[in-house]
């Protein structure tokens, strides 16, 4: 019989024969996951046997994670922003990147609870759901996507954690909102380009490639969301995105040119920089048409 810790050894090296970079990190979560206990409570365990009950399920997920299947997938679950939320192939993974967006949102851009909010391209649900417990039932958040798949997990979700004052909406961009109109509208959409898929790693194989690509250069989506983005807000209204790396600038620009204001993109933890904003200002009063003559006229 082999004890905790010798599992831990051995199971680590095997996910490292694999090209698994965070071997000893996932071995020990799926060792916790098993044997349903916390880190701590591993290491004071580490001297202790298991036997075949508890070895064979271990063995099937050691499996799939040396297949590359993400972690996040074979536990489940995942935290995003304190709280714990399903994660499955119908939805791309939380990244942690995203809770900074949420970060930004609730101590940058709203102290007070918006009315009405949108994360268009909800997915799993986390930023919309994460928006809904934050701001309280003085929000309205609607959680909008293309996947009908996707929208049940974010269903799962939005009753796991008990939120009542979210909706969620099937539709292709903004085609199913017409008339709406947010105070907020924040957005993960897929910005990952078609161009750099050889070069990634094999877990991202696992996320629906509807969430992840988004054209050659990643900013297809990004483009038609400027665009149509101020019809759905209200005076005032703001937006906050989350793009790839070397992005900002070209998305500053499609801001700028939809005429957006105040436009700022947040770096995240690692210096990248991730999160651009904005705001749509109140309509501006058409200029007057300018009364001084000219030698033409009559
Ligand atoms: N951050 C994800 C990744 O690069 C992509 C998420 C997205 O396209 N919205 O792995």
């Amino acid at each position: 019989m082999k004890t905790i810790l010798e599992t831990l050894d051995s199971g680590t090296q095997w996910l490292q024969s694999k090209g698994v970079d965070t071997a000893r990190r996932d071995m020990q979560l799926l060792l916790c996951h098993q044997l349903e206990c916390t880190k701590i409570q591993l290491y004071t365990r580490f001297d202790q046997p298991l036997d075949e009950a508890q070895l064979a399920p271990l063995r099937d997920m050691l499996k799939r994670r040396g297949q590359r299947e993400p972690l996040q997938h074979i536990l489940g679950t995942v935290e995003f922003y304190r709280r714990e939320f399903y994660t499955d192939a119908r939805a791309l993974i939380p990244r942690p990147e995203t809770e900074e967006l949420c970060e930004i949102v609730l101590s940058e851009l709203h102290s007070a609870s918006p009315a009405r909010v949108l994360d268009m391209g909800t997915g799993s649900g986390v930023i919309g759901l994460t928006l809904a417990a934050e701001f309280g039932p003085k929000s309205h958040i609607t959680c909008a996507d293309i996947s009908t798949k996707a929208l049940e997990l974010t269903q799962k979700n939005k009753q796991l954690l008990g939120v009542e004052n979210v909706d969620l909406i099937e539709s292709d961009s903004f085609s199913q909102l017409a008339d709406q109109r947010y105070d907020l509208i924040v957005a993960n959409l897929p910005y990952v380009p078609l161009s750099d898929k050889p070069t990634l790693e094999a877990e991202l194989d696992y996320d629906p490639a509807l969430a992840l690509y988004s054209g050659q250069d990643g900013l297809d989506l990004l483009r038609e969301f400027t665009q149509q983005a101020p019809q759905f807000l209200n005076p005032n209204g703001k937006i906050a995105l989350e793009i790839g790396i070397h992005q900002y600038q070209e998305v500053e620009q499609l801001l700028d040119r939809a005429g957006f204001s105040s436009i700022h993109t947040y770096s995240d933890l690692s210096g990248i920089q991730r999160f651009p904003t904005a705001t749509w200002q109140e309509a501006q009063e058409p200029e007057a048409p300018s009364t001084e003559h000219t030698p033409l006229t009559d």
